[in-house]
C-alpha cells in the first residue's frame, strides 16, 4: 500500500523523485514510513547491518517509547502494536535486591501516572516493528537494503550552475552501487557519514555541521550489556525467577568506588526473550581489567552473593562479556544545521531543489539518562512531516522550515540532557544525594505551590504536550525563584544574626 492523496491532478511531481535514507535504525525507518504515508514513492534505505533485528549484545538496550515518541506511532496508526509488544509503565514495578538477598518491590515513583502510558520495548523489537510495518503496508514504495553501507557522498557540478548527488554504497562484500537521489536523509547515527560530508561541503567557515559538545556528569561512563537467559534464577534455592515484565536493580556487595557494581534489568514483554543487564561504571572500574570468563565469575560471585551466578551466566556469555570493549556514554551534543540545499535551477514549479536532511542521533546525541534518544528521533520525523505539510512538499522550502522549527528544541534537549538526571548511576554518592535533595525539593514545592514552582526536569520531560524549550524555560524559572528565595533567606539570617549580636553586646 502506498497511500497517495486523492487529488492526483495536483499531485506534486516530487512524490516520484528518489529518496535515499542512510541508516535503518529508528530514525531512518520512521522517516521512510512518514514520507511514504505522505505519498512519496521510490524510497531506498541503506542499512549496514545484515538484518532489521540484527543482534548486537552491547546495543541490546531497552527504549521507553513515551507520549512524544507515540506522536509518530499514532500518526502511523501503529501504537496498538507497540502496546502489544511493549511493557506498559502503568503496571511498572521495580524490585531492589540487596546483597543479603532482601528485596523490596515498588511502583516506580518517578514515573508520572497522569501522563500518557509509555511502553518499554527492546531496541531490537522496536526496529523490527517498524520494519514489519514497511513489509506489511509500504513495500511498493520503500526498499530496505541490508548489508549496504554508504561509503561516499559526492556533489557533482553540472555546467557550473547546479549540483547533483552521487552516493556510493558497498552492498555485501564486493558489490558497489551508486545512487543519484533528489533527497538524501542522514539517519546514520552519531558517526554519520552524511553529516561529516556536509561538514566538508560547508564553506561558511562557521563549522555548522560539526557537533557542539557539552559536559555532563554521566558522559564518559563506560557500559556493556550482559545477556541473561529468559527468566534467570534470582535465588540460590532455585525457586525464584525473574518476572519478565518487572524491572530489577541488583545491588552489589563491594563498597569501593572502583569495585562497586549494580545490575539493572529492564522489563521485556515476551517471557521467552533473553533478559539483559546493563553494567555502567566509571572508566577506571576493575571490571574493565577482567579479561576472561573465569575472572568475571569470580568478581560477580563476590559482588552479588545473593545471586546463583553460575546458573545465570553461561561460560560462553561470561567470556564474551569479559572480552567486550563495551562503549562510553557520549557527551551531550548537537549539530546546529539540520539540512543542506544543493544549487539548482528552478525550471518549473515542480523542479524542486535537491537537498540533504539530518535526523535522530545524527543531530542530537547524549547519555541515556533521560530516555529521550529514540523519542527525540521520532519527534524529529514528526517535525519534518509538519514542515513538508506547510510547504506542500517542496524541498526548497520544507528543509529550511524543518531546521527553523526544530533546532531550538534540539538545543534545549541537549541542555536538559546535561542537567536532568546525570547522577543516577551512583558514580559519586555525595553528588547523587545532593541531586536527590534538589529533585525532591522541587517535586514537593511544585505540589504545594504549583503556581510558583515547577516539577523537576525529569518529571516535566514526561509531559509530551510541552516542547523541550518550554520544559527548559520552566526549569530555569524554578531555579531562579529558588535562588531568590535562598538569597532572601541568607539576608534574613544575616540580619537576625546581626541583631542577636547587637543585643548581646549591649546586654539588651
Ligand atoms: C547504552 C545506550 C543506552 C541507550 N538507552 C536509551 C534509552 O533507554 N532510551 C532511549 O530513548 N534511547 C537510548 N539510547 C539512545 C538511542 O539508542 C538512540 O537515540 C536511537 O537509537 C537513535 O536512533 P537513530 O536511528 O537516530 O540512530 P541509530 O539507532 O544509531 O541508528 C543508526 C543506523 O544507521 C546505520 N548506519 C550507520 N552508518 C551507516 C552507513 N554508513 N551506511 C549504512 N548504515 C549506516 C547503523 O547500523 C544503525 O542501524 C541509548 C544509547 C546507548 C548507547
Amino acid at each position: 500500500m502506498c497511500a497517495k492523496p486523492s487529488f492526483i491532478a495536483d499531485e506534486p511531481q516530487y512524490f516520484h523523485k528518489s529518496i535515499l535514507i542512510v541508516g535503518g535504525g529508528p530514525a531512518g525507518l520512521a522517516t521512510a514510513l512518514m514520507l511514504a504515508k505522505r505519498g512519496w514513492s521510490n524510497i531506498t534505505i541503506l542499512e549496514q547491518r545484515a538484518t532489521a533485528d540484527y543482534y548486537e549484545p552491547d546495543k541490546s538496550f531497552n527504549y521507553l517509547i513515551d507520549g512524544r515518541g507515540q506522536k509518530f506511532t499514532d500518526y502511523l496508526g501503529i501504537t496498538p502494536n507497540l502496546a502489544e509488544i511493549g511493557v506498559s509503565t502503568q503496571e511498572f514495578y521495580l524490585t531492589r535486591m540487596a546483597p543479603n538477598g532482601s528485596r523490596k518491590s515498588s511502583k516506580l515513583p518517578i514515573v508520572d501516572p497522569k501522563r500518557k502510558t509509555a511502553y518499554w520495548i527492546t531496541r531490537k523489537a522496536f526496529v523490527r516493528m517498524l520494519y514489519e510495518e514497511i513489509e506489511r503496508n509500504w513495500q511498493n514504495c520503500i526498499k530496505v537494503l541490508f548489508d549496504a553501507k554508504c561509503v561516499e557522498i559526492n556533489k557533482i557540478s553540472i555546467n557550473n550552475e547546479e549540483d547533483k548527488l552521487d552516493v556510493v554504497a558497498q552492498v555485501g562484500n564486493d558489490h558497489v552501487v551508486r545512487f543519484e537521489p533528489s533527497l538524501l536523509a542522514g539517519c546514520d547515527g552519531l558517526r554519520s557519514v552524511v553529516r561529516n560530508t556536509l561538514a566538508e561541503w560547508d564553506t561558511s567557515g562557521l563549522n555548522k555541521f560539526q557537533m557542539q559538545l557539552f559536559p555532563s556528569a554521566s558522559a564518559g561512563l563506560r557500559y556493556k550489556v550482559l545477556s541473561l537467559p529468559p527468566k534467570p534464577p534470582l535465588a540460590h534455592s532455585g525457586e525464584e525467577y525473574a518476572v519478565s515484565e518487572m524491572a530489577y536493580i541488583i545491588l552489589g556487595a563491594l563498597r569501593n568506588r572502583q569495585r562497586y557494581l549494580r545490575l539493572g534489568l529492564l522489563p521485556v514483554k515476551n517471557p521467552e526473550e533473553p533478559r539483559t543487564a546493563n553494567v555502567i561504571t566509571p572508566p577506571d572500574h576493575e571490571i574493565w581489567e577482567l579479561k576472561d570468563g573465569e575472572a568475571i565469575y569470580s568478581f560477580f560471585e563476590k559482588s552479588f552473593p545473593q545471586l546463583p551466578i553460575r546458573k545465570i551466566l553461561s561460560p560462553e556469555e561470561a567470556d564474551r562479556f569479559a572480552k567486550s570493549e563495551g562503549g562510553y556514554f557520549p557527551k551531550p551534543q548537537y549539530c546546529p544545521r539540520l539540512q543542506f540545499l544543493l544549487r539548482h535551477k528552478p525550471k518549473s514549479k515542480d523542479s524542486s531543489a535537491l537537498g540533504v536532511m539530518l535526523l535522530g542521533d545524527t543531530i542530537h546525541c547524549f547519555p541515556p539518562d533521560i530516555g529521550q534518544g529514540v523519542n527525540a528521533a521520532l519527534e524529529d520525523v514528526c517535525v519534518l512531516d509538519e514542515a513538508l505539510s506547510q510547504s506542500n512538499d517542496d524541498i526548497s522550502q520544507a528543509l529550511p522550515l524543518y531546521e527553523s522549527l526544530r533546532v531550538a528544541d534540539v538545543k534545549a534537549l541537549i541542555r536538559l540532557a546535561q542537567i536532568a538526571f546525570p547522577w543516577q548511576y551512583g558514580q559519586a554518592p555525595f553528588r547523587t544525594k545532593l541531586w536527590s535533595i534538589n529533585f525532591f525539593l522541587r517535586l514537593v514545592l511544585s505540589r504545594l505551590l504549583p503556581f510558583l514552582f515547577n516539577p523537576p526536569a525529569f518529571f516535566l520531560i514526561q509531559n509530551d504536550q510541552l516542547s523541550y524549550q518550554e520544559i527548559l524555560a520552566k526549569v530555569k524559572r524554578t531555579t531562579q525563584i529558588l535562588y531568590v528565595l535562598g538569597l532572601l533567606l541568607m539576608c534574613g539570617l544575616l540580619v537576625a544574626g546581626d541583631r542577636l549580636l547587637f543585643a548581646s553586646s549591649h546586654n539588651i
